[in-house]
């Protein structure tokens, strides 16, 4: 994809006066336009009930670029907002609609976008088919320049839920049309999982299951649930991180080569892992899986409360803010070799990582003893530090003539004029140009919804007893056993 591609085109966000909005498609459309990644010709159209004005929408465009920035001196600020344009519309009312394509018209004179119209559904899910079906019906998808839409999470509840939501928006889009967020696929080091992979010799050609013991995938947080706790407990850790960003990466380390980069050739290889993947039948369930839920407890020295005194509708919660697993992949490759993951709130420390353990030696006579041993380990941090480090052996000054672990760290944070862009930034510009590789097929999302499912079934079916972990551990006890039957431990790199 031609990276100096600047895109003529009409934004319309639906949810503009939202927290999205407001946090990271405000700041990230603005970044684009400085970095010159968005032409002249384009305008935005926000959209929500709130009976704001195109001045307050740009006021508020410029404080959320202010607050993302931390700096109030910009002489571009003035000429960006001024592409905003604000009306007040309810989805549900049809006379809405008609108004919104007359007002694109005007602008697409105005601003020159040569017909193109990308409209972003940043809001509550249960609105997207609805939206998407009034573009097709009132006209808003006829153009001669392209139209896409970007659709947020979650994508369904479960697999049923997602093939309803899937067959309205198909009704008034096509696939190549829709782009599915998953902003862990705009992360510089979710992306460079590949790169990593498929541009080094040393690890490309020990990525099987003759080489490696077991994959690792932590994705922890020391935030609870805080405002968000009426939505967060109807979705929980499994839904929430699990179906969607968690099986990405899954399938983002686990694929074979594809033959190009094209976005087809690439989610082709995804959709096989996925297909790959072994269902766990809800009788099996706890055998894989573990589910927990933050008590109290501290963090950063401060005492935090429950999960269930977060919200008075919480005090009976049996959500599970934490899942760990282990997922089997059965497949020529990777059969024989476990991938646990977890994520949570509350918990530690706030990480993404990902890390690869590879086999022993037979024999390995610079280990002190069979107790002590060291395998070597590549670990790629996806946040807060974006890097990787390599776990090697080596003898280090004054340890004898044994082996000790060293490590070989790149962190991209430190390097000097290295800007990493924003995960909405990233994707929002691959949106205007057309390239859907960091989004999420359909294919892979029924897959991901229908290895999911019976775990959420089984857990649905017995009541859980919660809260099973302390805020700012790591999780409970369940989770640590499930590597040490197998002879494990988790890493913490
Ligand atoms: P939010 O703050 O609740 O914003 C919802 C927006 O929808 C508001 O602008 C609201 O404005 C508008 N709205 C509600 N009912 C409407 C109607 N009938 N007609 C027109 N506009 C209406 O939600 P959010 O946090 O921005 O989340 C938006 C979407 O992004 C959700 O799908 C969420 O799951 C997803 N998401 C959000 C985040 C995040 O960090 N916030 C992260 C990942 C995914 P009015 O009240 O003025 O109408």
């Amino acid at each position: 994809m031609d990276e100096n591609i600047r895109p003529k085109s009409v934004i319309v966000i639906f949810g503009a006066t939202g927290d999205l909005a407001k946090r990271k498609l405000f700041p990230s459309i603005y970044n684009l336009y400085k970095k010159g990644k968005l032409s002249e010709n384009f305008a935005v159209v926000g959209l929500a009930r709130r009976p704001w004005t195109d001045e307050i929408l740009r006021e508020n465009v410029e404080q959320s670029i202010k607050d993302a920035k931390s700096t109030d001196e910009d002489k571009n600020l003035a000429d960006f907002v001024s592409h905003f344009y604000y009306r007040s519309f309810d989805v549900t009312n049809d006379a809405s609609y008609d108004d919104l394509n007359r007002l694109i018209i005007d602008l697409e004179g105005e601003y020159q976008t040569e017909g193109n119209r990308l409209f972003y559904l940043a809001m509550a899910p249960n609105f997207f088919g609805l939206i998407a079906k009034k573009l097709k019906e009132y006209g808003l998808k006829e153009t001669s320049g392209w139209t896409r839409l970007i659709i947020e999470k979650p994508f369904g509840v479960n697999l049923e839920t997602a093939k309803e939501l899937n067959n309205e928006i198909r009704q008034a889009f096509d696939e190549n049309q829709i782009y599915r967020i998953d902003h862990y696929l705009g992360k510089e080091m979710v992306q460079n999982i590949e790169v990593i992979r498929f541009a080094n010799g040393i690890f490309e050609h020990l990525w099987n299951n003759q080489f490696i013991s077991n994959i690792q995938i932590t994705a922890s947080e020391l935030l609870g649930v805080e405002e968000r706790a009426r939505y967060y407990d109807e979705s929980g850790a499994a839904r929430d991180m699990l179906q969607n960003h968690i099986l990405q990466m899954v399938a983002l380390l686990l694929m074979e080569p594809p033959i190009n980069l094209t976005t087809d050739e690439i989610r082709s290889e995804k959709i096989k892992v996925l297909r790959a993947l072994r269902k766990i039948g809800p009788e099996k369930v706890d055998n894989y899986f573990v589910r927990g839920q933050y008590d109290s407890g501290e963090i950063n020295g401060e005492a935090v409360p429950s999960y269930r005194e977060e919200d008075e509708a919480l005090a009976e919660s049996s959500t599970e803010t934490y899942v760990a697993g282990k997922l089997t992949i059965d497949n020529y490759r990777w059969a024989g070799v476990p991938i646990y993951v977890r994520t949570g709130k509350r918990l530690a420390e706030k990480t993404v990582n990902i890390t690869v353990q590879f086999k022993d030696l037979p024999m390995n006579l610079y280990y002190k003893s069979d107790n002590e041993r060291h395998p070597n380990l590549l670990s790629i941090n996806i946040q807060p530090d974006a890097g990787i480090t390599l776990v090697i052996n080596a003898n280090k000054s004054g340890a004898g003539s044994l082996a000790e672990p060293i490590e070989l760290s790149y962190n991209q944070n430190e390097v000097p004029g290295i800007n990493t862009p924003e995960a909405y930034e990233k994707l929002l510009y691959d949106c205007t140009i057309g390239d859907a590789t960091n989004f999420t097929h359909w294919d892979e999302v029924a897959l991901s919804w229908e290895f999911v499912d019976p775990i959420l079934e089984a857990w649905s079916n017995s009541k859980p007893n919660f809260p099973n972990y302390k805020s700012g551990s790591m999780g409970p006890k369940e989770a640590d056993e499930l590597l040490e039957k197998d002879g494990f431990h988790w890493w913490d790199l």
